[in-house]
């Protein structure tokens, strides 16, 4: 049972990292840097003053600077989960006659996914500069409540549109501005959330494809070697049949590596099916994450969406943004 706990506090560990990533590369970029401000105050004493200041440097780099920590942490886990596929889960799945097609849909689906994910990096997401200031500026009308006239971004020095938001990462203003994502160190704005949704596809699809495959192997070697059927005696002398637990636990000793690549990839295949849902909820109802986060954190309860224009428009300012059409990358 000691591997199980073992499995069972790496998931947790696993787990909390995804949410506090997910969190943190989302809106509480300060929150996180209170909770660094409070930990250094806690454990400042004991630790020289030469490392805190290293560390403040770093944490500040990482948090307010556009850098590839990120992308390369990105990059790392999924040389790990493929490394780990290709080089146990794809020739023993070979070897039970398992078809080719299942086999390469994995490296199909990372091939799509590296290639939204290179457009989501490179791609401008609506940059406001005082060349399509104006030109943009007709595209949304100001509702009142979070987007107001006459307010003037003090860094770019260019009255603020409706839906953009200044990003302080990047510093300037982005176009309907949705947020800034980390994980591919770019603004998330009108002209590359098309790109971000079938980024999000496709990473969700291969998380699937990689762990139903490894599922289906675990499975059928379980149902070779009679797992199901096998009994052990108990305290009484009783012949009792095994239960699920104890399969866990011997493929886990079989296979530990292959075991632990699973349970990050399902974690990962979950948190990301359920952020993805989030984004098409967003699509359908046509708010930015920046402006579902303020309606959230409103003491108004009930503000009306000016922006929502019924389901096929919606969508097809994800498709088609305005900013596109007047001929803006
Ligand atoms: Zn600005
Ligand atoms: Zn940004």
């Amino acid at each position: 049972m000691d591997f199980l706990i073992l499995f069972l506090i790496y998931l947790a560990v696993c787990l909390s990292c995804m949410v506090i990533a997910i969190k943190f590369s989302r809106q509480s970029q300060e929150c996180f840097a209170r909770i660094v401000h409070h930990v250094t105050l806690v454990i400042g004493p004991v630790i020289p003053r030469w490392l805190q200041v290293a560390v403040q440097l770093a944490l500040h780099r990482l948090i307010h600077q556009r850098n590839s920590f990120f992308l390369v942490l990105h990059l790392v886990l999924e040389v790990a989960v493929y490394g780990e596929y290709s080089w146990e889960v794809f020739p023993y799945c070979l070897e039970l006659g398992f078809g080719h097609s299942i086999l390469l849909l994995p490296y199909i689906m990372l091939l799509g996914k590296m290639y939204f994910f290179y457009l989501c990096c490179t791609r401008d997401p609506g940059t406001i500069s005082p060349s399509n200031h104006k030109q943009l500026l007709r595209v949304f009308t100001y509702d009142g409540i979070l987007y107001r006239h006459a307010r003037v971004c003090p860094t770019c020095e260019l009255v603020k549109l409706a839906r953009s938001k200044h990003c302080r990462v990047c510093n300037h203003c982005v176009h309907r501005f949705d947020h800034h994502c980390v994980w591919v160190n770019n603004c998330i704005g009108a002209s590359n959330i098309r790109y971000f949704l079938l980024y999000l596809v496709t990473l969700s699809g291969m998380a699937a494809v990689v762990g139903t495959v490894t599922v289906r192997f675990l499975v059928q070697v379980a149902l070779m070697s009679n797992l199901p059927q096998a009994m052990y005696v108990n305290a009484e002398g009783e012949h009792v049949p095994v239960g699920i637990l104890f399969i866990v636990q011997k493929l886990f000793l079989t296979f530990p590596r292959i075991l632990f690549m699973l349970g990050f990839t399902l974690l990962t295949f979950f948190l990301l099916a359920g952020y993805t849902a989030f984004h098409f909820y967003l699509v359908m109802t046509n708010q930015t994450s920046n402006e579902w986060y303020k309606h959230k954190n409103s003491c108004q309860c009930h503000i009306d969406n000016i922006y929502h224009r019924g389901l096929i428009a919606n969508v097809k300012e994800i498709i088609s943004p305005e900013t596109v059409q007047q001929g803006f990358r």
